[in-house]
């Protein structure tokens, strides 16, 4: 293979192992921030649920005012009922107690109904404790482990960088911004490799890395290696090289 070439690829290695590593990076950085947000999390589902029994209970007690008050009003009727003049005055106010003590058990029911809902919604907040208390050490968990793996990432990232330098070193100038560039566009793969399709002539080519057809021209070209020359695919823009066994051809 031309030098050129094979000085690109040597790079286009060890700029796939950096991305690779950078990409580590980034997901344990993330990491942090996203047990930290799963704690924010667990804290308001668990105020929510506070909020929702103080709630519960400030309506079961109006209820129970409520039920006090009504009691009140049947122990007075019954005492109306007690100096009633006729009849009709005497079976009106029963009618009263009657209602007014119906509605006392429906109130009654709703009050009872509250209170075992108070029960759940309790005990469902104290699980959302715990599992605030579970984000926390989980966070502390990931903080530890996180701080030895970064180290390990930082230490090749500065490996893998080092060794890159050193291999721009045999890569043009111009050629190696052209490489930096697609490097950046297409997170770390610059170049293509060509396909070679069909079993004989004339042979389909096409951009491995977009995989969009090839002009017989470039492999014709990259086939020789006296010709030195760096060719890139006409839709993608990737740097084109033919795999050695295909250019052996
Ligand atoms: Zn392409």
């Amino acid at each position: 293979m031309a030098k050129i070439l094979e000085g690109l690829l040597n790079l286009q290695t060890i700029e796939r192992q950096l991305t690779l590593v950078k990409a580590k990076l980034k997901t344990r950085q993330n990491a942090v921030a996203f047990q930290q947000r799963r704690i924010e999390q667990a804290q308001a589902d668990h105020l929510a649920l506070q909020d929702k029994a103080t709630q519960r209970r400030k309506d079961a007690d109006g209820l129970e005012l409520d039920l006090k008050t009504k009691e009140e009003q049947v122990a007075r009727y019954r005492i109306a009922l007690n100096t009633a003049k006729t009849n009709k005055e005497y079976s009106a106010i029963l009618t009263q107690i009657n209602t007014i003590k119906a509605d006392n058990a429906r109130i009654e029911e709703e009050v009872l109904r509250i209170r075992v809902e108070i029960d759940s919604v309790g005990a469902e907040a104290q699980k959302a404790a715990q599992q605030v208390l579970h984000e926390q050490e989980r966070l502390k968990e990931v903080q530890a482990t996180n701080t030895a793996e970064l180290d390990k990432l930082n230490a090749m990232h500065s490996e893998l960088a080092a060794k890159r330098q050193e291999a721009a070193k045999d890569v043009a100038r111009d050629i190696l911004a052209t490489f930096d560039r697609l490097s950046e566009q297409y997170e770390g793969e610059a170049m293509a490799a060509i396909e070679i399709h069909g079993k004989r002539p004339p042979f389909e080519y096409v951009c491995g890395g977009c995989y969009m057809g090839l002009n017989a021209e470039h492999a014709n070209a990259l086939s020789s290696p006296e010709l030195d020359q760096v060719r890139t695919c006409d839709n993608c823009g990737r740097i084109l090289y033919l795999p050695p066994k295909a250019a052996k051809k």
